[in-house]
């Protein structure tokens, strides 16, 4: 056993610096100025991050990202309103499950679960059904780890004139997204996922025009969106009581972020954490789920190594007690596990992870 904390090789919670932990031994009143200015200056470098100071507004929520994504979903679609969800997997078929719930008109168009959306099935989809209004997508789909297209899914929905809602919320500061260059209603993220901030609330960064227009939507009172937007525009504050400490750990995270070299330099040491995983796990004989060119950097989903009486729980274990957390798969068809790139980790952690399961396995084979 190691004495450290375990690495968090998950899509969240994830590992977090000192610093970022740090910023929450302290308390906060809700109603305290300084607590509004924390709110302010991370809602503004949230919209910055997606280049939408011009045209889009941060709206933050209580809660897991999912509760994010219900609440954006239920108070920028009408209640007569009709959605296409392009779907690749777990968190695209979970919007799919909200829209049921929340009683809104949804349209599943599948795909594979080891290959991206395809944009002109999307676009053909959209063609055929004058009744469809939006498209909801998922940027980098987290059951898997595809990168699906956002830029041509965009370009479709906007030539197509439907409006377009992304769950990014594994994607959101490290992904590249220039709301400046696609047109995007609204981006769903959290805190706890690439800004490396600790979980409890998600954001929505919401075209301005559309929150506006989004009154009396919602069914919901504690995610409304558009109530909880206007109550912060007039007080400063969020509408219930705030996650004074995830707040205050999210401002410090994007105080590293930006220190770090923002989105670029993000996205580099993600790249270089994949990129290492990948070649240290083919080197033990793990079989990564997707090709190359589809893989995003974020998570990474593996075939079950070919063992006599294999079990996750087993390799699991072993990693744990070597100070790394991995994820099961979430595949109904082939067994799989999944590894994290992301958190503040980088290729040393992944190295000493790789050695781990090396490890794991030999014990297994054993
Ligand atoms: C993490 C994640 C969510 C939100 O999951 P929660 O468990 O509610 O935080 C939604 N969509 C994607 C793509 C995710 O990666």
């Amino acid at each position: 056993m190691t004495n450290r904390d375990p690495y968090l090789l998950t899509p969240g919670p994830l590992t977090t610096t000192e610093a970022t932990r740090a910023a929450m031994l302290r308390d906060w009143g809700s109603w305290d100025r300084a607590f509004n200015e924390i709110t302010a200056s991370v809602c503004r470098d949230l919209v910055r991050i997606a280049h939408g100071e011009d045209t889009h507004v941060c709206v933050p929520l209580q809660g897991s990202g999912t509760f994010a994504v219900e609440a954006a979903l239920g108070t920028l679609v009408a209640r007569d309103a009709k959605v296409l969800v392009p779907n690749n997997g777990a968190y695209c078929q979970r919007i799919g499950k909200i829209l049921g719930r929340i009683g809104r008109g949804c349209v599943m168009l599948d795909f594979p679960e080891d290959e991206p959306v395809d944009p002109a099935r999307i676009e053909a989809a959209l063609r055929a059904d004058a009744a469809i209004t939006h498209v909801a997508m998922v940027h980098c789909e987290t059951g898997t780890g595809v990168l699906n297209p956002l830029p041509q899914v965009a370009q479709v929905a906007e030539r197509l004139g439907r409006a377009l809602i992304v769950d990014s919320m594994s994607s959101f500061a490290a992904l590249p997204i220039d709301l400046r260059a696609l047109r995007i209603d609204a981006l769903i993220a959290a805190s706890g996922k690439c800004l490396e901030g600790v979980p409890g609330m998600g954001f929505i960064i919401a075209r301005k025009s559309v929150i506006e227009a989004a009154e009396g939507n919602s069914s919901s009172l504690a995610m409304d969106l558009h109530d909880q937007w206007v109550y912060l525009q007039r007080t400063g504050q969020w509408r219930f009581t705030p996650p004074t400490h995830v707040m205050a750990a999210l401002r410090a995270a994007i105080d590293q972020y930006l220190a770090e070299g923002g989105q670029p330099a993000r996205l580099a040491r993600y790249q270089d954490n994949c990129r290492v995983l990948v070649e240290g796990c083919k080197a033990l004989g793990l079989r990564p789920f997707l090709k190359d060119e589809h893989q995003a950097p974020i998570i990474v989903t593996f075939h079950a190594p070919d063992i006599a009486g294999y079990k996750f729980a087993t390799l699991y274990e072993s990693a744990r007690s070597q100070g790394f957390i991995l994820y099961p798969g979430k595949l109904t068809q082939v067994e799989t596990f999944r590894v994290g790139c992301i958190g503040a980790i980088d290729r040393t952690v992944i190295l000493q992870a790789v050695e781990a399961m090396r490890n794991a396995l030999a014990a297994m084979r054993a």
